[in-house]
């Protein structure tokens, strides 16, 4: 594979090369891996508002399902291909192991432009789609959730849709649901709230900025505290002493993760989305920058900055953590050594491409790749899923100390292997899901 390369299927493949050999993995079951079990292309008719009939292509492709039923979102974007949501399924086989929850790994996608079509010719290709993947996915095989551009109200329109087919409600074919129709609190914050527990234990490894928490809890008030508890941390978290964190994506990961990061005691100081970024070295106002994107569109022109910056230039901004939270293929050969933050954490699928890993490693920055910094978001996904089967809902306390066990639980496993093996993170995080996912497939057996 050439050091450029950008095709993220080809980027997957080389990632699971690269700890075959460590792993010992028989050949077969390598080239098992390399490869999505199933794929399913399809091409489908919406109506526009105009009367205009348009043709639409998407995807649904599930990689693996010797640990459970597959796993993956869907995602709306112009750039989607079949490569890349091959990658992405791949990515979610292993993410769903690291954090050793019960499913295999899917994804999906469909080649349109979201920010171009109404609310109503949204609907109508979701529904479609639905239709189109309807014979794949359901609640034990294959259950879809959010990625990017899609949302809540995608969701809902997938469980309708597919509940129609079944002829009764099928709240478990999908996850990430409003609450309303059976969605678990907690699970739009999840993605986030997840990468800011493994930035806070990767703080915590440095001595990085943190403050213990009996120090905290001695000055904290009563509503903070109580703060505390619903988050998931009863009172026993470490705080962040004014960290600095550059922010590239201000969708549901890069806001959110904004947010709890500045509310655990972090000074976001950069923060991009699409169409540019901005800066104050005495730290963003997260809540009102939220308020101004939602207002304007997007974080650029928002008063509490004291500087403008290209969507890009985020990623080289001097800070204690960077994190990447838009699509693939960010930090590349031609930016990593511009990198100066200590610790990235991959609040997206794939941003780093695997020459600049190298990079990274040689500079000494401890990344946190993908498939653990935002695993917090399937894992609340497989709560959703548990709490639907069982008709038992929890309260967002419960949701959030579970997920911060599991967080904290796969951090700290795949920081030993890395320790162990004197392997980079994301390689000791593939050596943990990898061996995961190949014992299962050997325990299951070669059918016939
Ligand atoms: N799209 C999210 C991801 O990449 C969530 C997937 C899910 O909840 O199934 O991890």
């Amino acid at each position: 594979m050439s050091s450029s390369e950008t095709n993220p299927f080809k980027i997957a493949q080389s990632q699971l090369d690269n700890v075959a050999d460590r792993l010992e993995l028989k050949k077969g079951i390598h080239l098992f891996l390399r490869t999505p079990r199933r794929e399913l292309s399809v091409n489908f008719p919406v109506r526009m508002d105009n009367g205009e009939i348009k043709v639409f292509q998407g995807y649904r492709v599930q990689h693996n399902m010797a640990r459970g039923p597959c796993k993956g979102g869907i995602r709306y974007h112009w750039n989607v291909s079949l490569d890349e949501v091959r990658a992405l399924a791949m990515w979610m086989t292993w993410k769903c192991a690291v954090v050793n929850i019960p499913y295999g790994g899917a994804k999906g996608g469909i080649i349109c432009n979201p920010k171009e079509m109404s609310q109503a010719e949204l609907e109508r290709m979701t529904r479609r789609f639905t239709t189109e993947i309807s014979i794949i996915i359901g609640p034990e095989k294959d259950i879809p959730a959010p990625d990017v551009y899609t949302n809540a109200q995608t969701m809902a329109w997938i469980m309708d849709t597919y509940s129609s087919i079944k002829g009764y409600s099928v709240p478990g074919v999908v996850t990430g649901k409003p609450i309303h129709v059976g969605g678990s609190l907690g699970r739009n914050e999840a993605t986030a709230r997840g990468c800011m527990f493994t930035i806070r234990e990767a703080l915590k490894h440095f001595d990085l900025k943190v403050i213990p928490p009996e120090q905290w809890r001695k000055e904290c008030s009563e509503e903070e505290l109580d703060k505390d508890i619903c988050d998931g941390d009863e009172g026993t978290g470490y705080k962040l002493n004014k960290a600095t964190v550059a922010i590239q994506g201000f969708g549901n990961a890069g806001s959110i993760s904004a947010a709890l990061l500045s509310a655990k005691g972090a000074k976001i100081i950069a923060v991009s989305d699409s169409k540019g970024g901005v800066a104050n070295k005495e730290g963003l106002d997260i809540p009102k920058l939220i308020e101004h994107k939602s207002k304007t569109g997007s974080v650029i022109g928002f008063e509490g900055a004291n500087d403008d910056l290209g969507p890009k230039q985020v990623l080289e901004f001097e800070a204690d953590v960077l994190v990447p939270a838009a699509l693939e293929n960010q930090i590349t050969d031609e930016n990593a050594d511009n990198i100066k933050a200590k610790i990235v954490a991959e609040a997206a699928n794939g941003p780093t491409t695997p020459e600049a890993d190298r990079i990274l490693h040689e500079k000494n920055i401890f990344l946190i790749p993908d498939i653990l910094a935002n695993a917090g978001g399937v894992t609340v996904s497989y709560f959703e899923w548990v709490q639907g089967l069982q008709q038992f809902f929890w309260s967002e306390r419960d949701v959030n100390v579970q997920l911060r066990e599991i967080m904290t639980k796969a951090f700290h496993e795949v920081l030993q292997i890395s320790e162990k093996e004197k392997v980079d993170m994301r390689t000791a995080a593939y050596m943990v899901a990898v061996k995961r996912v190949a014992d299962a497939i050997e325990h299951r057996g070669i059918f016939p």
